[in-house]
C-alpha cells in the first residue's frame, strides 16, 4: 500500500513538472487549458484569444480519458481552469465525478440548445456546453454496397451485412455515445441484439480509428465503416492523391433520415471545480461560442457550429449533406448516461 502511494505520488508530480510557464508572472491574467481537442487548427483559436483579451493560455493536451484521470489524481490542487473535451459520454463522467463548476453565463444559454448542454442544477446552473457537433456517418464502397442497405444504423448489425463491417473499438467514447443514443431509440434489449449483429458481421476485429476504417472501406478490406464526418471531411478536402483515390472510392450516407435523424456528438467545455480564474474561464468559453471561435470549428476542423448566427461555408459538409440533414434530437446528457450500461452489453457480446 505504502510503494502505490509513493508512486502515486511521483507521478502526479511528474504530470505536474513542466505545466507552470516559467514566462508567466503572477499578476498576468492567464487560464490553465486543459483539452482534448486533438486539432491542430485550434492553434489559431487560442492566439486569437490572447490577441484579443490579454489572457495567456497555458494548455495541456492529453485525450478526454487522460484528462479525467489528472482531474482526478490533482484533485483540489488542481491548477485547471477550463476542460475541453470532445464527447457527449465523456462530458458526462466529468459532471458525475465532481470535476466541474457549473456556471450561469446567460450569453451561453443564450447560443447553445438546451440539448447541447448539461442539464440545469437546482440553481439553475450549468455543468458544461456543447460547442460543436460532429455527425457519426457511415461510409460504404460504391462498387460493392448498395446504398438502400446501409441507410439506417439498424442495418449495420442485419445478416445481410455479414463480413462488411469496420469500426473501431467499441469502447471508444465516440462509439459508447453512439450506442448510447441507440438505447434511447430502441431500447436496451434490441440494443443489445444490434450489438451482437455487427460483431456478427465485422470485416475483422476492430482497430484504429475512424480515418483508419475509412481507409481500410477503399482498399477493399471492408464494405461499410463507421466515421464522424469531420475525419472524411478532411480527406475529402485534401490534396494528397493517395487521399483523394480514397475518397473516390467511397460515399457517405447520413443514416435514419427517415426516422429519428442522425446520430450527433459534441465537442464541449466547463469550467473546472477549483478554477482559481474563474471570470476568464467563463469568458473563454463565451469566446468558443462566438462567432470568431465558431467560425473556426466549422471550416477550420469541418465540425457544425452550435451558435445558429454562424454561417456554414465548408465545401466538404456541404457535399456531404447536399446542404442540410436531419439530426437526432436526443438530450446528448441522457446519451452519456448510458454508456455503463453499453459497456456491459458490449462485454456480454464480445464488442471489442
Ligand atoms: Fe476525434
Amino acid at each position: 500500500m505504502r510503494h502505490v502511494l509513493a508512486g502515486l505520488t511521483f507521478a502526479v508530480t511528474a504530470l505536474s513538472a513542466g505545466f507552470y510557464s516559467p514566462s508567466t508572472r503572477a499578476d498576468e491574467p492567464v487560464i490553465n487549458l486543459y483539452s482534448a481537442r486533438h486539432y491542430p487548427t485550434d492553434e489559431a483559436l487560442y492566439s486569437d484569444f490572447t490577441k484579443a483579451t490579454g489572457i495567456k493560455i497555458n494548455r495541456v493536451d492529453s485525450d478526454d480519458a487522460g484528462i479525467i484521470a489528472r482531474l482526478k489524481a490533482e484533485g483540489s490542487a488542481s491548477p485547471a481552469d477550463v476542460i475541453l473535451l470532445v464527447d457527449a459520454s465523456r462530458l458526462w463522467r466529468g459532471e458525475a465525478d465532481g470535476m466541474f463548476l457549473p456556471i450561469k453565463s446567460a450569453a451561453l444559454e443564450a447560443i447553445v440548445p438546451a440539448q447541447l448542454r448539461a442539464k440545469p442544477t437546482d440553481d439553475g446552473a450549468t455543468a458544461w456546453f456543447g460547442l460543436s457537433t460532429r455527425a457519426r456517418v457511415i461510409v460504404y464502397d460504391k462498387q460493392k454496397i448498395k446504398r438502400e442497405d446501409v441507410d439506417t444504423y439498424e442495418e449495420l448489425g442485419d445478416p445481410k451485412n455479414k463480413g462488411q463491417l469496420c469500426i473501431r473499438s467499441g469502447s471508444h467514447p465516440y462509439n459508447l455515445s453512439l450506442f448510447g443514443a441507440i438505447v434511447e431509440h430502441l431500447g436496451p434489449a434490441a440494443t443489445e441484439t444490434w450489438l451482437k449483429g455487427m460483431v456478427d458481421n465485422m470485416a475483422r476485429a476492430p482497430k484504429g480509428g475512424d480515418t483508419d476504417q475509412i481507409k481500410a472501406v477503399a482498399s477493399g478490406e471492408c464494405g461499410i465503416a463507421v466515421t464522424n464526418t469531420y475525419y472524411l471531411a478532411r480527406l475529402m478536402r485534401s490534396t494528397n492523391a493517395a487521399d483523394k483515390t480514397v475518397v473516390d472510392r467511397i460515399a457517405v450516407v447520413f443514416p435514419n433520415q427517415q426516422s429519428w435523424g442522425t446520430h450527433v456528438n459534441i465537442a464541449g467545455g466547463a469550467v473546472a471545480r477549483y478554477s482559481k480564474n474563474q471570470a476568464n474561464a467563463v469568458r473563454f468559453l463565451e469566446y468558443l461560442a462566438g462567432p470568431d471561435a465558431q467560425n473556426h470549428f466549422a471550416n477550420g476542423n469541418n465540425e457544425w457550429p452550435v451558435n445558429k448566427l454562424v454561417k456554414l461555408d465548408n465545401p466538404a459538409l456541404k457535399a456531404m449533406t447536399g446542404g442540410t440533414f436531419k439530426s437526432e434530437l436526443l438530450p446528448i446528457s441522457a446519451v452519456g448516461m448510458n454508456q455503463i450500461k453499453v459497456q456491459q452489453m458490449l462485454d456480454r457480446v464480445g464488442f471489442k
